[in-house]
């Protein structure tokens, strides 16, 4: 038990996952006696849990081991890589079965959206990427129908051939049941922004499809003195990578072609809520065609939303909630990366009425991703 757990918490950390708490895997593991109770009137619904198959597993370990100069970031996070699951964490992640279940019950969780994990497909050629999603998609949809109650699948893609994107993202919806698409940020060092991208943005609107943006290492131009520092995880690198490129999709004018598609981004808006009047503030000086039609909030409070994953913090909630409004702060624990009990129990205490807590936990998870 003693091994496996640190194993774990260093798989983990290769991960640049933040280090959960180990009395979280004690009361998994050990201690069943303490579940959550669910508080009468809300769904605890988390909405930015990972999991990850091995086949992909096994062509990130083959990409690894040809230390791809064009992939340094997810070289410096996963060079460690496990694909087998032997160890414990990448076993975690490709679990979607009772286990995976019983650690829901045990935090309480009545529901996941399970997105794959990053950086996904996105470091493949674009045939293996598009195989690979539609692939890794099918395995999701037969776990959401054995637990129909209990998962909601996102539909992974790879931005490489947005054309196919667009076609599974179709096909993630219509056919196979799920509630949104998951993009891990830049693919090969290009970002959505870019207009070539920009039928996976139009078939999620036309499919009331949300679009999370999941972070992972920064793109490779940007990446290098974030690993010299160690500062490529979810401490900075991570953060800036997705506030980067929430931004870049704001500026191109998404949302003014798009005036319908929603983006979710997680860990508490990656700083951009703390940083939103200063992105408003110096936007007039910006290039013209660098500037939408609207302000940066605008967007932030009408297309975008947060949610609080790995943040189970009052302070970031509350201020979210400020600036952006409830209705568009969201919960997430971010399982298996980041599993603490407790933190359950702080977000439960949060000082904000009760329609304000139902909203964060379950409302608004079922109105964005039309639960
Ligand atoms: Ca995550």
């Amino acid at each position: 038990m003693h091994t496996n757990r640190r194993s774990f918490l260093k798989l983990v950390t290769a991960a640049g996952g933040v280090l959960a708490a180990p009395r979280a895997f004690t009361q998994l593991g050990a201690d069943r006696s303490m579940p959550v109770v669910s508080p009468a009137g809300y769904k605890r619904i988390a909405t930015e849990e990972a999991w990850g198959p091995i086949e992909i597993f096994r062509e990130w370990k083959r990409v690894l081991d040809s230390n791809p100069v064009d992939e340094p970031g997810f070289v410096a996070l996963w060079r460690n890589l496990d694909p087998t699951g032997s160890t414990g964490f990448t076993g975690r992640l490709m679990d979607l079965g009772p286990n995976r279940i019983a650690a829901m019950d045990a935090a309480g969780i009545d529901i996941q959206v399970l997105l794959l994990t990053a950086p996904g497909v996105q470091v493949f050629d674009a045939d293996t990427g598009t195989a690979l999603a539609a692939d890794s998609n099918d395995q999701l949809a037969e776990a959401c129908r054995k637990y129909p109650d209990r998962y909601v699948g996102m539909t992974a893609v790879a931005p490489q051939d947005p054309r196919r994107a667009a076609r599974e993202i179709e096909r993630g919806i219509k056919k196979l049941g799920f509630k949104g698409v998951v993009i891990n940020s830049h693919t090969k060092g290009e970002y959505l922004s870019d207009q070539k991208f920009w039928d996976i943005f139009e078939a999620a609107e036309a499919n009331n499809a949300p679009i999370y943006i999941h972070p992972r290492d920064p793109a490779p131009d940007m990446v290098k003195p974030f690993v010299e520092q160690d500062l490529h995880r979810g401490d900075l690198g991570f953060g800036v990578e997705v506030a980067f490129h929430t931004q870049a999709i704001i500026n191109a004018g998404v949302f003014d072609r798009f005036p319908e598609l929603k983006l979710v981004i997680g860990h508490g808006g990656e700083g951009i809520p703390y940083n939103l009047y200063r992105i408003d503030r110096t936007y007039p000086v910006r290039r013209p065609d660098q500037r939408s039609k609207e302000l940066p909030s605008y967007y932030m409070k009408k297309n975008i939303f947060i949610t609080n994953s790995g943040v189970a913090w009052a302070p970031m909630v509350l201020f979210a909630q400020q600036v952006l409004g409830v209705d568009h702060v969201l919960y997430a624990m971010d399982y298996p990366y980041q599993y603490d009990i407790e933190e359950v129990h702080a977000m439960d205490a949060l000082p904000i009425s009760y329609d304000d807590k139902k909203k964060f936990f379950q409302t608004n998870a079922e109105r964005v991703f039309n639960l």
